[in-house]
């Protein structure tokens, strides 16, 4: 299974994604997660990146790019994976395409996760007061939302046209939105 999980900040793609992971037997790959090791490790590629994850705002392409391109290369990547968080805007896209060709391999489906507004505030709250993210202030997150808004929610009409798209639904208990997306995806 090659799965792209898409969706707002709060919706669960982190959630559903080690979910799915675990029923799926493939690596969830975050590229949030890659940046966050890398910032608290004080690799070179943290140093980099934390002046842009700090304030919500997207790490270079070029950047991001490249590492996306390198952990899809690796072993454990062979035979599938659940990338969240990835692409952001168009031209991830593109270059995901470009990566997914030199690999051979292609998208089984997106998976785009939705819930109201006032859901996705309130998890986002909860979620700053439990991890202490450094962008889990309401400048960075009011940054990351209106990104989601500009650049990344547009990309899922892409999908749609290129017929991979399959919507859930992100509200209810966890378990029953894994079960409501392995049904759909196994549909
Ligand atoms: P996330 O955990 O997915 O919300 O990502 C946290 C932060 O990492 C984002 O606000 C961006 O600064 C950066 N980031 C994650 N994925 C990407 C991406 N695909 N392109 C650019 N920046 C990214």
């Amino acid at each position: 299974m090659y799965l792209l999980i898409m969706g707002p900040q709060g919706v669960g793609k982190g959630t559903q994604s080690a979910r799915l992971s675990e029923h799926y037997g493939i690596p969830h790959i975050s590229t949030g997660d890659i940046f966050r090791y890398n910032i608290k490790n004080h690799t070179e590629l943290g140093q980099e990146a934390c002046s842009y994850t700090d304030k919500g705002e997207l790490v270079p392409d070029e950047l991001t790019n490249r590492i996306v391109a390198d952990r899809l290369a690796m072993d454990d990547a062979k035979n599938g994976w659940i990338l969240d968080g990835y692409p952001r805007n168009a031209a991830q896209v593109v270059a995901l395409d470009s990566i997914l060709a030199d690999l051979g391999t292609k998208l089984d489906a997106v998976i785009a996760l939705t819930a109201d507004k006032d859901v996705l505030l309130d998890r986002m709250q909860k979620r700053a007061a439990i991890e202490g993210r450094a962008d889990d202030t309401p400048e960075a997150i009011a940054k990351r939302l209106a990104v989601y808004e500009h650049e990344t929610k547009p990309l899922l009409e892409h999908y749609q046209e290129v017929g991979v798209l399959k919507q859930f639904d992100g509200t209810g208990a966890i378990e029953e939105i894994t079960n409501r997306i392995i049904s759909g995806l196994e549909a």
